[in-house]
């Protein structure tokens, strides 16, 4: 398309929105086509490679993205579906994080309104002093989201407080402070910016494992990669290469053959699933302070209350982390001083883990080290991008893009995205049936079609569960869903908001699943045991 020594600014993308999607054999197809050459190859489909692919396309540079799990499967699922500046990094007087971070706090809830919205939180106040010190703090909070405010801070009295947050500890409250932030469903806004990326003509593929660089002259040139699914090995050959690989990211960079000096401090944070009882009245609680100064949230999401986060030094990263003994009780324990009571076992919907990729500095805890993105350029050409946070991911993209420019000698461009609307931002005439069928955004009335001649595609997947068979269906059509578990924790969140649910809804769903892709009984049977063997991980058990 564009040769490396052209430098003219590529004609704008003709962007579409797609309801006809790519399957997995014709994605495959487009690998195999050894003779290609991508302009930009990304490793890794969590929030900072779909950002940077999204950027790339949305440039018009030829995109490759592969992913060797699902997408979002890592941390990017896992985060607390905040859309914020980072209140406690103004404590740490990282005004700037927080300044870049709230720029783009406005533009998701802009780009992404089916995805993103604003919400409402309150600070218990206990002490008088603690009134005037985080009131002030969410002045300025307030103050440097200027025009991209939600709103303004406000002092509540007691009596407020416990009106606007029922369920929270009366006992010493002397008032409380109201503030805005984003909110969002970190999934599902992977999955739109894999439809984004499509919609600009990227690709991207899930399942496909990056275990190699094809070298010349000591520059990377390509990678060797492996379909997890069938076995077959593609050679790829890329201008840029892009390692986007999370808390892995360190391995990827091993690839390269190279010794590597440790990269990241990984850190651990642990989140709790609780009855929408925990939280009535609409508000999320913030605990700016804990008794270990860290923050915890107390959120209202899809119809649950969630509660997190920790935040604990992790040995070595794994693809499912078990929340620690250690990380249950802060939890249970800040729950009931919080919120009044104890959540039972059984109670507990679900609980999982997230690792943050976060860059070392020094010997610093991993509560006070920088949610700031690196970017480093190896001596061989390979890009990594790592840190930073969800909030962030469009400015991350940006900048690695401007950044792989440079090292590959791509054509000159300008980055489109701060005011691009994402795919299925366009207003709908279908009024979503739940608050949770917002999230398919203008393709809403698309996934009700799906059901026209087929209404037990209707039924809800469980009595618990706001999610219906056709989004089974959608998901594999759509959005590249190859597993029950794809469709049960990403695609819809089922495992994340009632695991047990989940668990009772997978049999259907691997049937319905195995007859969209072909499968026969033995592989849905395999498909639903795998599902069935993680789901029990996310049911809580006291140690
Ligand atoms: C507990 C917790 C709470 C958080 N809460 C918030 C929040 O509320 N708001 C916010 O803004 N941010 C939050 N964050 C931060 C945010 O979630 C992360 O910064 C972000 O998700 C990191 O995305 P990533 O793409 O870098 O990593 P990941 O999402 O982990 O993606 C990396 C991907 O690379 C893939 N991969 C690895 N190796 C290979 C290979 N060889 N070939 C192909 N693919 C490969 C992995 O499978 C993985 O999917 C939170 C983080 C945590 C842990």
């Amino acid at each position: 398309m564009y040769a490396a020594t052209d430098q003219a600014v590529p004609p704008p993308v003709r962007r579409t929105e797609s309801l006809t999607m790519e399957t997995r054999e014709s994605i495959l197809a487009k690998l195999r086509f050894a003779a290609r050459t991508w302009d930009v190859l990304v490793i890794g489909g969590g929030a900072t490679g779909l950002g940077a692919a999204v950027e790339a396309a949305s440039r018009g540079y030829r995109t490759l993205l592969v992913e060797r799990l699902d997408f979002a499967k890592g941390t990017s699922s896992r985060s607390t579906k905040l859309v914020h500046g980072g209140v406690r990094y103004l404590e740490q007087m990282n005004v700037r994080l927080v300044l870049d971070a709230l720029l783009e706090r406005g533009r998701m809830l802009r780009n992404a309104p089916h995805l993103c919205h604003d919400l409402r939180f309150i600070v218990p106040a206990y002490s008088l002093t603690s009134l005037p010190y985080y009131g002030f703090g969410l002045k300025m909070y307030d103050w440097l989201s200027g025009k991209l405010s939600l709103g303004p801070s406000e002092l509540l009295s007691a009596a407020a407080t416990r009106q606007k947050l029922p369920g929270v500890v009366a006992k010493g409250l002397r008032g409380g402070i109201l503030y805005h932030d984003g909110q969002f469903d970190d999934a599902r806004y992977a999955i739109t910016l894999l439809r984004t990326l499509q919609d600009l003509g990227g690709v991207a593929v899930n399942y496909v494992e990056a275990t190699g660089f094809i070298e010349e002259e000591k520059q990377l040139v390509g990678i060797q990669a492996i379909d997890r699914e069938g076995g077959e090995v593609f050679r790829l050959r890329a201008k840029a290469i892009l390692n986007a690989s999370g808390v892995f990211a360190e391995d990827t960079l091993r690839m390269q053959g190279t010794e590597e000096h440790a990269l990241l401090s990984v850190s651990q944070g642990t989140h709790m699933v609780l009855p929408a009882s925990y939280l009535p009245g609409g508000h999320a609680l913030m605990v700016p302070k804990t008794a270990d100064g860290r923050v915890l949230f107390a959120i209202p999401w899809h119809g649950r209350t969630l509660v997190g986060t920790t935040d604990v030094q992790a040995e070595c990263p794994t693809v499912e982390p078990r929340a620690m003994k250690e990380e249950k009780i802060f939890l249970l324990d800040h729950i009931e001083r919080y919120l009044g009571r104890r959540p039972a076992p059984e109670e507990i919907l679900s609980i999982w883990s997230g690792l943050r990729p976060l860059v070392r500095q020094g010997g610093q805890s991993t509560s006070k080290l920088s949610r700031d993105h690196t970017i480093l350029v190896a001596p061989s050409g390979l890009i990594t991008v790592t840190g930073g946070k969800w909030t962030t991911y469009r400015r991350m993209g940006q900048d690695t893009i401007d950044r792989a420019m440079q090292v590959a000698g791509l054509p000159t461009t300008e980055s489109c995205t701060a005011t691009m609307p994402l795919h299925g931002a366009a207003a709908t005439a279908t009024e979503p049936a739940s608050e949770w069928e917002r999230v398919y955004g203008s393709d809403l009335a698309a996934l009700h079609a799906l059901g026209a001649d087929r209404p037990e595609l209707d039924a809800l997947l469980h009595p618990r569960l706001p999610f219906r068979m056709l989004e089974v269906v959608w998901a594999v059509r759509f959005e590249l869903a190859r597993t029950t578990e794809d469709v049960l924790a990403r695609r819809t969140r089922a495992l994340f908001l009632d695991a047990r649910a989940a668990m009772e809804a997978a049999p259907a769903v691997a049937q319905l699943l195995a007859q969209e892709l072909g499968r026969s009984k033995e592989e849905a049977d395999r498909d639903l045991e795998s599902f069935l063997a993680l789901a029990k991980t996310y049911i809580y058990e006291q140690d």
